[in-house]
């Protein structure tokens, strides 16, 4: 039997916001997110095109009304667009109130009309530098020009689109200005990340590419009033509006800020594990359930028994030169 009270955690939070990672798999290799010699998981291990609407149906069912779309790279899973397409039916049912993604804009030349089609109309693309080199050294196999165009295509099809730029110390901290201004021309948003420490450091040590945003913010004070503005999204983002502009300034700075008290989303991965806290080793397989059973009762069971296990908070901390709550995951397998 289902029943469709909504997910409330231990600490009186409504889970109204699921990431949903569909894919592990990247056409790019950036830097801080995977090691250049990925090995990625058997296409046996992942949910179905069909367990993933079956998954995401029983969350809109139990109140998320905001679904984001990532992965990996969430554009290259084949036919993804056909499970884009079956979510439009939650929109149109009004359950669903936002149905995004967050995708590093290679694919958008393709895709972004039909994105459109299927009810998008905000997507994130990831994107640390407008120069050539650099964007081809930071994605190892990415291509800027092929991002610039499936921006431009993401546009014309009517997405707003907003930049999520990681701050990376001596490599983009050059660009500040060039990126806002860029953004600024467009009409796009831009947010700063601050990089974390997942996945294994190896060769690239991520305490050497950590660039505070308190220190980026700074130098955006330079030359503009920043306004703090109060919209809060549930999440790590904290927004300022660029007096100058009008242009609004994104920082996610999942490590200097206390963000855990007012966290409404959790995160399930392309195999169906639900992940309830991006900092925590914690999760709860849900593929299992799932394909336990064709009718939704048990699977529900399964996520209500999940929330119920939700951490009050996460505990990365730089503070020490060491990286304590260090993560093993990489960003590329929860989503980011
Ligand atoms: N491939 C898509 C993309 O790049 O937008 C979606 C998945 S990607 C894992 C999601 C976000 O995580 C991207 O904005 C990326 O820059 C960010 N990210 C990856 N590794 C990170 C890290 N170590 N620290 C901070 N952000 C990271
Ligand atoms: Fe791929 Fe996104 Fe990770 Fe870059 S950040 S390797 S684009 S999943």
């Amino acid at each position: 039997m289902t029943t469709t009270s909504p997910l409330i955690d231990p600490f009186q939070r409504a889970i109204s916001y699921l990431r949903v990672s569909v894919t592990d798999r990247c056409d790019f290799r950036c830097v801080y997110c995977m090691s250049e010699t990925m090995t990625f998981l058997p296409k046996k291990e992942l949910l179905t095109l069909e367990e993933l609407d079956r998954l995401c149906s029983a969350f809109v069912r139990l109140g998320v009304e905001k679904l984001r779309i990532t992965g990996g790279e969430p554009l290259v899973r084949r036919d993804i667009m056909t499970f884009f397409r079956a979510m439009t039916r939650h929109l149109d049912s009004g359950r669903l109130k936002e149905l995004t993604l967050t995708t590093n804009g290679s694919q958008l030349a393709r895709f972004a009309g039909e994105l459109h089609d299927a009810g998008v109309r905000r997507i994130n693309v990831s994107l640390d530098t407008l120069d050539d080199a650099k964007f081809a050294a930071i994605t190892r196999w990415g291509r800027l020009a092929q991002v610039l165009d499936g921006i431009d295509a993401a546009q014309k099809a009517g997405l707003k689109v907003k930049i999520n730029a990681v701050a990376l110390k001596g490599f983009n901290e050059t660009e500040l200005f060039d990126l806002q201004s860029w953004c600024a021309a467009r009409e796009m948003g831009l947010t700063f990340i601050e990089v974390m420490p997942m996945g294994d450091l190896g060769n690239e040590n991520r305490l050497d590419q950590y660039w505070s945003l308190k220190d980026l913010r700074g130098r955006l004070a330079e030359r503009f009033t920043l306004t703090d503005l109060a919209e809060r999204t549930g999440g790590p983002a904290r927004y300022v509006r660029l007096e100058e502009t009008g242009q609004k300034i994104g920082f996610i700075t999942p490590l200097t800020h206390n963000f855990c008290e007012s966290c409404n989303r959790v995160r399930l991965t392309c195999t169906g594990e639900l992940y309830m806290c991006l900092g925590q080793e914690d999760m709860a397989d849900l593929r299992a359930p799932l394909r336990a059973s064709d009718a939704d009762g048990v699977l529900e069971q399964a996520i209500r028994a999940a929330i119920a296990r939700k951490p009050k908070g996460h505990d990365f901390d730089y503070s020490r030169q060491s990286v304590a709550g260090q993560m093993t995951r990489h960003m590329s397998h929860t989503g980011g």
